[in-house]
């Protein structure tokens, strides 16, 4: 393509998906963890991963490829591991960290606990908290520079290394004083600094900066410590070029940035587009710097509408002329799954308005393709209509027809149950429940006798009505276990579902499955997010028969249990030609109708989990109560069909609540439980100032570890939480679903948890 060039245009990419076509990148570590591969192994055919992933993008015809976005486990840990920042807990002198320090810093050792983890922006990706500690930074290991010779020496390939940017960085480090931000800036920066040299020397043409955290706000002193840092940077190795790319949504102090001393701005076009061009219009964009305009959307697994890009792009070059604009995706293409190739079952309208990874490097191809030699060229033309005949397909499909009205307004205001204080009396009579009830959040071991139940139905080997049978005998296995326990409001277990959220999609209308769409969530941890790609409709009950037969085997109240709409919304692919907020409504009707069957059919406890609805928070402080609006408004329209005896419950996990209090209360589900056990005084301190005033379960203990915590220990917390809560709204539960735990060890903690409410009843 290079020769054919008229204008100068260039394509490229900012990051490709690691894990393998075919998981190969999970399966080679798990191995290597599981000690049956050699280190010499594992290095050598991660190597061949990395170099194919290359290869790849190469024959795309892709300009700028990036290197070193590849990793062992996770970016920011090799940043954190390039620059000696090994927590003291690990046994580390200095130099290049072991690969063993490296995965125990990720997944802890007998003797160390793991780096924190958390998500990546508004994605379902963790990464690694680096941890700043006595030690100042500094370079220990270039792995930028390895990584950069070994695509020119193997390949050929000029490739465009990519480093996290020192603000990004150290936002999202820990273990320093943040009122001593820039002072922290100032030490780690000589690294910076050193590393960039080293590169400059290699005779690196171009490296690409990520900063993503500058999208969101910036004071400004922060400010100050970018502008210091570039200008830091930039006369340390003022032949390197630097990409500054920001992504995930549109670059606060647009001018600013743009002045910075670097070469090129990467700017975020899908989601960040009309603040972008707004900005583009007000400010313009300076003449000695490249733009990298991220007009292939790289959060979501759709064709690009090549037409609009394409007029996209016509309108910004009369800002930035092409000579100096790179075509790329809106940011890594990490966080989908990596091709159609395997897709072969779904849907043909669907299929064909799809693109993953490499369908997507192909479009960015295109689009420059299309500017450089013109829409009429003949290659040009026909692929452009192959791809516009596709997404006309899939607007077609009768899956998408419009629907009448918004009934869900309607709906809702018609619907706002009766206030918490009424309804709360209708509730205690009809279960007369005790003081501090005990409960758990839904699901039971999914043990390997489960796990197996389900592959011979799934493999055909068992009768539906056989793996039905099987799902009943757990049933009434752990109803007993639970009487005998003596907790005061059961579950049935959860035993007929894999995963929250493909369960429901599965028995929804508007859902496709892929067969190999995995993108990785954390470490060697992929998900396969279902697609939601038409109109989302209930057509039969989901969940009514294994929770009625449940509740015929006890006389004390179980709970139905549902995923919310919000969750199922952000932990899927989400058809984009329709707002984010229509889909969620859609489900939440959906949902509605399965709170009324379950009611219908006797039940008179119902939990909608909602553990993602933080993650759906925008990145900017003023989009987000937009969102919060709608999505509290789609569980309201989920849930607020019942009778006021009929008694709602929430549940939310790994998040941080102090901001979402108010969210949290206009939930107005009559009992939400929370995660606590591990951020304990944060988040009563939340409750607490902002006087919550409905039932809440407090987590009290970690279901993330097989340690089964004493009695003392839960009292120690129920205690805490009672100096300010009153205890008539107080439940006691595990922090989440108890699926990934072995039976010996739930069982003795739930024992231990439900003599511990009976001790702390006593002592009130
Ligand atoms: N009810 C679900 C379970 O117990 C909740 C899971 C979650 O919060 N992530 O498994
Ligand atoms: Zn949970």
């Amino acid at each position: 393509m290079n020769t054919e060039k008229r204008n100068g245009l260039t394509s490229g990419n900012l990051g490709y998906p690691r894990i393998g076509e075919n998981r190969e990148w999970k399966k080679q570590l798990e191995a290597y963890w599981g000690g049956k591969l050699e280190q010499e192994e594992l290095l050598a055919s991660m190597k061949e991963i990395r170099l194919n992933h290359l290869r790849k993008q190469r024959e795309a015809g892709l300009d700028w490829i990036p290197v070193a976005d590849f990793t062992l486990y996770d970016t920011m840990l090799d940043t954190a591991a390039m620059f000696g920042l090994v927590p003291d807990r690990f046994d580390y002198t200095g130099g290049p960290v072991p690969l063993e320090t490296y995965f125990a810093m990720a997944r802890g050792n007998r003797s160390a606990a793991a780096c924190e983890m958390t998500k990546w922006f508004t994605t379902n990706y963790h990464y690694i908290v680096p941890e700043f500690g006595e030690r100042t930074p500094s370079l220990v290991d270039n792995r930028i520079l390895a990584l950069y010779k070994e695509a020119k020496e193997e390949l050929g390939i000029e490739g465009r290394p990519v480093l996290i940017g020192p603000y990004t960085f150290l936002k999202l480090s820990k273990g320093y004083d943040r009122t001593r931000f820039q002072e922290v800036m100032q030490s780690l920066l000589p690294a910076y600094a050193q590393l960039l040299q080293e590169l400059e020397q290699e005779g690196v043409q171009w490296l690409q900066m990520d900063e993503p955290a500058l999208v969101m706000s910036v004071t400004d002193e922060e400010m100050q410590a970018v502008r210091d840092s570039y200008h830091y940077l930039h006369s340390a190795a003022p032949r390197l070029k630097l990409l500054l790319q920001t992504y995930f949504d549109s670059a606060e102090r647009y001018s600013e940035l743009v002045a910075l001393p670097v070469q090129a701005i990467g700017l975020d076009l899908v989601s960040g587009r009309t603040r972008h061009l707004d900005a583009l219009e007000q400010y313009g964009f300076p003449e000695d710097k490249l733009l990298a305009a991220g007009v292939v959307d790289g959060r979501n697994i759709w064709r690009t509408d090549l037409d609009d890009r394409l007029q996209l792009l016509e309108s910004i070059a009369r800002k930035v002329p092409y000579e100096r604009m790179i075509i790329q995706p809106s940011c890594s293409l990490m966080h989908v799954p990596i091709s159609l190739a395997a897709e072969t079952a779904l849907p043909p309208e669907l299929r064909n308005a799809l693109a993953f990874a490499d369908e997507k490097l192909e479009e960015i191809a295109l689009l420059a393709k299309a500017i450089c030699l013109g829409a009429e060229q003949e290659e040009v033309k026909t692929r452009l209509q192959a791809s516009r005949e596709a997404l006309r397909a899939l607007k077609a499909s009768p899956l998408r027809a419009a629907r009448a009205g918004q009934p869900a307004e309607a709906i809702l205001a018609a619907k706002t149950r009766t206030p918490f204080a009424e309804r709360r009396k209708e509730q205690q009579k009809a279960f007369n429940l005790p003081l501090l009830p005990t409960t758990t959040i839904g699901s039971f071991p999914q043990t390997a006798e489960v796990r197996r139940g389900r592959r011979l139905w799934r493999k055909g080997e068992w009768t539906k009505e056989q793996y039905d049978r099987f799902i009943r005998e757990q049933i009434r296995e752990w109803i007993a276990i639970q009487e005998e326990i003596g907790l005061d409001v059961l579950v049935h277990g959860e035993f007929e579902r894999t995963d929250m959220v493909e369960f429901f999609g599965e028995k929804l209308a508007g859902f496709a499955f892929t067969v190999n769409g995995w993108v990785q969530s954390y470490g060697s941890r992929c998900v396969k997010p279902p697609i939601i790609w038409g109109n989302v409709d209930f057509e039969a009950p989901m969940t009514v028969e294994e929770t009625v037969y449940a509740q015929s085997l006890t006389s004390k109240p179980v709970k139905g249990m549902l995923t919310g709409p919000v969750t199922v919304l952000n932990w899927s692919f989400v058809r984009d030609d329709i707002p984010r907020k229509e889909v969620a409504e859609q489900l939440a009707l959906a949902l509605r109708r399965e709170v009324e069957s379950l009611e219908q059919a006797g039940i008179r406890m119902i939990q909608v989990d909602e553990p993602a609805l933080r993650e759906g928070l925008p990145l900017k402080e003023e989009d987000r109560e937009e969102y919060l609006e709608w999505a509290v408004g789609a569980f309201r329209l989920a849930t607020s069909g019942v009778k006021d005896s009929t008694q709602i419950h929430t549940h939310m996990c790994y998040c941080e609540f102090s901001d979402l209090i108010d969210a949290i209360r206009q939930l107005d589900a009559d009992v939400i439980s929370i995660e606590t056990s591990r951020s304990h005084g944060e988040l009563l301190e939340a409750f607490e100032t902002d006087t919550y005033d409905k039932g809440i379960g407090l987590g009290v203990y970690d279901i993330h570890s097989p340690r089964v915590p004493s009695v003392d220990e839960m009292t120690g917390l129920i205690e805490k939480a009672l100096r300010v809560l009153p205890a008539s709204l107080f439940w006691i539960n595990p922090d989440c679903g108890l699926k990934t735990r072995a039976k010996e060890e739930t069982v003795q903690s739930l024992k231990h948890m439900v003599q511990a409410a009976r001790q702390a009843r006593e002592a009130l």
